[in-house]
């Protein structure tokens, strides 16, 4: 992989890296077609990465779908597939780790301990193998996202963090590998996750902007659902991920939600239509 990068470089491409841990749908393919517009080669990886699944989390039962996955791949046009072994990724002596201080402890950081330290470090290695231009990641994990674009930042990565769209459903439910965990009854209740960030926009362009009231209106839509066991609904600060108490800038409406055995996370990212305006823009 180093060697084919290494190769892009001399010739002057601009190289695209789309980050996955396969399983591939819409979401991943939004990427894809995001990357190509912009870079040539577009190098996908695929590695489900052991050090980001807690130990009584998913990661042995993880869906694993790599022949479909590399048609969809060679379908969407990618030129390059990276997916190397774990044992090729993590030898028996790997010591190294890279951790983010303070928005790693935050909410998925703090409901799911170790989580984003395994994401930056193997996020890190993919963007020292590859050392693409421009890597490619869904605001579907909006925290993650910023992790990695303040990772770039703190050391001096040659690499730009492009956040992408969410995709979803045609009833509201975000795109995920986990939503294959779901069975009928369980799919059908997952939409609430999108109902509650509808209800938290209606209130928000009627002109509330009290976080408390909006958390309210959160919890009363998913109370309303009985398959669904609230992990966190909270409305953060876009760039810190702190609770913010009024709505005056870029912030983020934040969703993690048990639908049977299946977490399952969403949001809605709000900003000021220009910089102190009164008027938000909503990305749902
Ligand atoms: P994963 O394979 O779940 O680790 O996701 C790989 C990348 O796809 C991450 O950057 C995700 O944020 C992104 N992604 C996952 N689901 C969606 C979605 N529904 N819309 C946009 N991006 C997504």
């Amino acid at each position: 992989m180093k060697q084919l990068a290494r190769q892009a470089r001399a010739e002057s491409r601009v190289i695209g890296l789309v980050p996955t841990m396969g399983a591939l749908h819409e979401g991943h393919a939004s990427l894809i077609a995001r990357a190509k517009r912009e870079c040539s080669p577009v190098i996908a990886s695929i590695f489900v990465n052991p050090k980001q699944f807690g130990p009584k989390e998913d990661f042995a039962k993880y869906p694993r779908t790599f022949e479909s996955d590399t048609e969809k791949l060679i379908k969407a046009g990618v030129e390059v597939l990276f997916a190397p072994e774990a044992a090729e990724i993590y030898p028996r002596d790997f010591s190294t780790y890279v951790q983010v201080d303070g928005l790693s402890d935050r909410l998925e950081g703090k409901s799911r301990p170790g989580h984003f330290r395994g994401v930056t470090t193997v996020v890190m290695k993919l963007l020292q193998i590859v050392q693409p231009n421009f890597a490619y990641f869904g605001r579907k994990d909006a925290q993650q996202a910023q992790l990695i674009a303040q990772m770039t930042r703190d050391l001096n990565l040659d690499s730009e963090i492009v956040v992408c769209p969410i995709v979803r459903e045609a009833d509201g439910l975000a795109l995920s590998s986990r939503n294959a965990y779901l069975n009928p009854e369980e799919r059908r209740a997952a939409t609430v996750l999108h109902r509650a960030l509808q209800a938290a926009k209606k209130e928000l362009e009627a002109g509330v902007r009290d976080a408390l009231q909006l958390q309210s209106v959160l919890q009363r839509t998913l109370g309303t659902e009985r398959l669904a066991a609230v992990d966190y609904a909270e409305l953060v600060d876009a760039e810190s991920f702190e609770p913010v108490v009024r709505i005056s800038k870029a912030t983020y409406v934040l969703l993690a939600v048990f639908i049977g055995k299946a977490r399952l996370i969403d949001n809605l990212y709000v900003e000021p239509k220009s910089p102190g305006s009164e008027e938000l823009v909503f990305h749902l």
